[in-house]
């Protein structure tokens, strides 16, 4: 698509605020398309250590933007996949990421988050469209664009604004703001505390180096009573998240804010307690090679992930629990997603500059599109996550009893379901990613170009999940 130009001279302009994960993704889609656009960001570029691991769809959004090569030369993917009971015996070893890329072509890749965001950040053409340690002030709506006021007393104009700047975000502060304004009604305190009200756990992270009786290519979980490791165990680090569950739940608008000492003394609550059968998490925190970080996980789906002008990507508009490590991947296809709308509304434009009533369609076609997908996603990983830490006595049964007897092949069957029916985008080529046994249902509609996406995700969802778990 060439640079959009509207008739008034100005071209269709997009500000993304936020250049995290979500926010890097979209510049490198906005240079892909041609269309203006500035990212602004109030830190600087992938400044987190810690790790994030992808999955198939992702990597496939990720191979089509051209930066899987990158990827693959600081990253492997898991291999084994192993629980443990809170005396440390293993409970399950599977091989479910094996049998991931068996049926996707990819299975599950941890990466370095620094490295991964560089990564995004190099891949971009014009580096200058992203800038850093910005302060915005202000966002303000009008008929016809939308301005964004910094503190240096510039002022950014746009057609519209992605808000990706994460899960305390201001940008949707902004947007609460104006809907107010405008739609009396629309959002309701329900909603407003509905993203934190379930805020039930912390998290203290911690980063070794490589420590070899945890493996190299592993994911390890031991579920332990209202807390649990989770360790992804690479030839890089291990990336240790230890989960503990509240006493009671934090409520909006309470925001927990940690210091070195809390990390401490959450470690020193667990230095005793098995992590597998050769260690105890003592073993894991004398080895830390950065100062560890405490962060609340937030958990839910917001209703409205857009309003006017404004429109939420990521963890802006939704937060999923990171035990089963598909939050930030949600992000990746909500921006694909966002993308695929933006591209055809700007096509079908009259000068490639959506009007506000055009772009309020692109946005709610995304939201429908995206949000009964991730909601399936957070309520899978809050599941999960009550699993690992014993939540309730049947949440220990089906951890403990359960969950260890269900087929490899089955778990990637289920979850498959998710990665054959996500979005690619549809304007750059997806040829070359590696196959597996499974078709991706976007590529069968591009090959028939009649089905419906969404009547095909459910009939997909309803008729691959009988038929694939029949057929193991
Ligand atoms: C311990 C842990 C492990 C996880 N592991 C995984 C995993 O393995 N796989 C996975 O898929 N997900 C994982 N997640 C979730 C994942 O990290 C997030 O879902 C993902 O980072 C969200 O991306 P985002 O772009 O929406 O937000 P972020 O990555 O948080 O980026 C937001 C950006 O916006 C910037 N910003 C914020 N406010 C402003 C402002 N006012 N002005 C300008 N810029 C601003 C921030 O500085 C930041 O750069 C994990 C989460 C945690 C806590």
């Amino acid at each position: 698509m060439a640079q959009t130009q509207a008739q008034n001279g100005r071209p269709f302009r997009i500000i993304v605020v936020g250049a995290g994960l979500t926010g890097l993704v979209a510049a490198n889609c906005l240079q892909k398309l041609g269309i203006n656009h500035v990212v602004l960001e109030k830190g600087n570029i992938a400044p987190l250590k810690g790790g994030i691991a992808l999955w198939p769809h992702s990597l496939r959004i990720l191979y089509q933007l051209g930066v899987l090569e990158e990827i693959k030369k600081v990253a492997k993917p898991c291999r084994g996949f192993r629980g443990y009971g809170a005396d440390g015996r293993k409970v399950y070893d599977t091989q479910m990421y094996h049998c991931i890329e068996e049926n996707h072509g990819a299975g599950m890749w941890p990466i370095e988050r620094t490295d991964l965001l560089q990564i995004l950040y190099d891949n971009l053409p014009d580096k200058s469209s992203v800038k850093t340690k910005i302060n915005i002030t202000d966002i303000k709506q009008f008929r016809d664009r939308v301005e964004v006021e910094l503190a240096d007393g510039t002022v950014e104009t746009g057609d519209m604004i992605i808000g990706a700047d994460g899960v305390h975000t201001i940008v949707r502060n902004y947007m609460w703001d104006h809907a107010a304004k405008v739609s009396p009604g629309l959002i309701t305190s329900a909603e407003k505390t509905s993203k934190s009200s379930s805020t039930w756990s912390e998290t203290l992270i911690v980063t070794t180096p490589p420590i070899p009786e945890l493996g190299y290519r592993d994911i390890v979980i031991t579920f332990q009573n209202k807390f649990n490791f989770l360790f992804t165990c690479t030839h890089q680090a291990v990336w240790a998240v230890v989960v503990f569950q509240y006493d009671e739940p934090v409520t909006h608008p309470h925001r927990k804010r940690y210091t070195d000492a809390d990390a401490e003394a959450l470690a020193k609550r667990v230095l005793d307690k098995p992590v597998t059968d050769q260690l105890v998490f003592a073993d894991i925190w004398k080895r830390r090679r950065e100062p560890p970080r405490v962060v609340m996980l937030q958990e839910g789906v917001l209703e409205n992930w857009h309003h006017g002008r404004i429109c939420l990507v990521g963890d802006a508009a939704h937060k999923a629990h990171p035990n089963i490590a598909l939050g930030g991947n949600t992000g990746i296809e909500d921006v694909a997603q966002l993308m695929n709308q933006i591209s055809r509304g700007v096509d079908a434009s009259p000068h490639k500059r959506p009007s506000a009533t055009a772009l309020d369609g692109i946005f709610e076609a995304y939201q429908n599109e995206q949000k009964p997908r991730v909601k399936h996603i957070v309520n899978l990983s809050g599941q999960a996550a009550r699993m690992h830490f014993s939540y309730t006595p049947i949440h220990k049964f089906l951890g403990n009893w359960v969950y260890p007897w269900i087929k490899d092949k089955w778990q990637a069957a289920y979850i498959g379901q998710y990665f054959s029916s996500a979005s690619k985008l549809e304007f750059l080529p997806s040829k070359g990613f590696p196959a597996g046994k499974k078709s991706w249902l976007s590529d069968v509609e591009d090959e028939t170009e009649s089905q419906d996406s969404e009547q095909g995700f459910k009939q997909h969802q309803r008729e691959g999940s009988v038929k694939e778990i029949l057929a193991y």
